[in-house]
């Protein structure tokens, strides 16, 4: 039997070996989480035991690869240098806090270029992250598709693989895809996840993916907009949503729901995944 690399996004507010107990509870093998505060503040201090208890438990349950996200608030083009360099501070805090978690990723919104322009949002970008890999650490860092809305880098994969061309430590990079973004940012996952994954490749190279965000959209194709639906709920529908986990280039990666639930509601849409795709 293969198991899919399900999770959905999990509180880290009661401690992280309850985000896994969580997890399994659920029938979820992964899950990502806030490193921090969405909003940025200041992080609890890690209890190194309490970590501990949590990676035991993630081999014993043959968990896949946990994803932390970045607070989506930060912005690393800012035109202000105070935020750009508080989102520089928050992200090398987070780095040096997830060197206490083997394996886990860490994911980030490019930014929001305000104004400045594409060329100069992606320069600051690439600077900002040549700046946060000068560190000791192998922590992978995943940049996530955009859907587009306001000024917001890294809604075309063009702008994603320039960002990558301007990093040096290229081996520290992946993307993280979300579906309900690429479908809001104009790519039509729906209808032509071939397509979809063809271009990626053609521009960025397809074995960049490391992470998929599942999300169902409120949006048509193209809204720019940035609303999740419940799988099954949206535009892109569950079909689409199965047909886009079981495809070659995508179903060993790890998969996280992002969609508005709360736990109880998150256990549901595993289950229904789950029963279509685990065979
Ligand atoms: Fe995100
Ligand atoms: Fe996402
Ligand atoms: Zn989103």
């Amino acid at each position: 039997m293969s198991r899919t690399i399900l999770g959905c996004h999990l509180s880290v507010s009661a401690g992280f070996f309850a985000m896994g107990e969580e997890a399994l509870s659920i029938d979820a093998n992964t899950f990502q989480f806030f490193t921090r505060n969405p909003r940025g503040s200041k992080a609890k201090a890690i209890d190194p035991a309490d970590v501990q208890r949590l990676l035991d438990l993630l081999e014993k349950e043959k968990f896949g690869r946990l994803l932390a996200h970045a607070p989506y608030t930060l912005n690393p083009c800012s035109k202000d240098e105070r935020v750009r360099e508080f989102a520089a501070a928050t992200m090398a805090d987070d780095l040096e806090r997830l060197r206490y978690l083997p394996g886990a990723m860490y994911n980030f919104h490019p930014g929001s270029h305000v104004g400045q322009g594409i060329d100069v949002g992606i320069e600051l970008i690439a600077k900002q992250l040549n700046d946060l890999l000068d560190d000791e650490g192998d922590t992978l860092i995943l940049l996530e598709t955009m859907a587009g809305k306001g000024s917001e880098v890294g809604s075309t994969f063009e702008e994603l693989k320039r960002i990558i061309d301007l990093t040096e430590k290229k081996e520290r990079l992946g993307v993280c895809i979300d579906t309900c973004h690429l479908n809001d940012a104009g790519y039509d996952v729906k209808n032509d996840i071939d397509g979809v994954l063809e271009t990626f490749d053609k521009v960025i190279g397809i074995e960049r993916i490391r992470a998929v965000h599942v999300n169902d959209s409120k949006n048509e194709v193209g809204a720019r907009k940035d609303r999740h639906a419940k799988i099954g709920e949206g535009t892109i529908g569950l079909e689409a949503i199965l047909t886009i986990m079981r495809h070659p280039a995508l179903k060993d990666l790890p998969f996280y729901l992002e969609t508005p639930n709360d736990v109880p509601g998150y256990q549901e849409e595993i289950k229904l995944l789950r029963s279509h795709l685990d065979r």
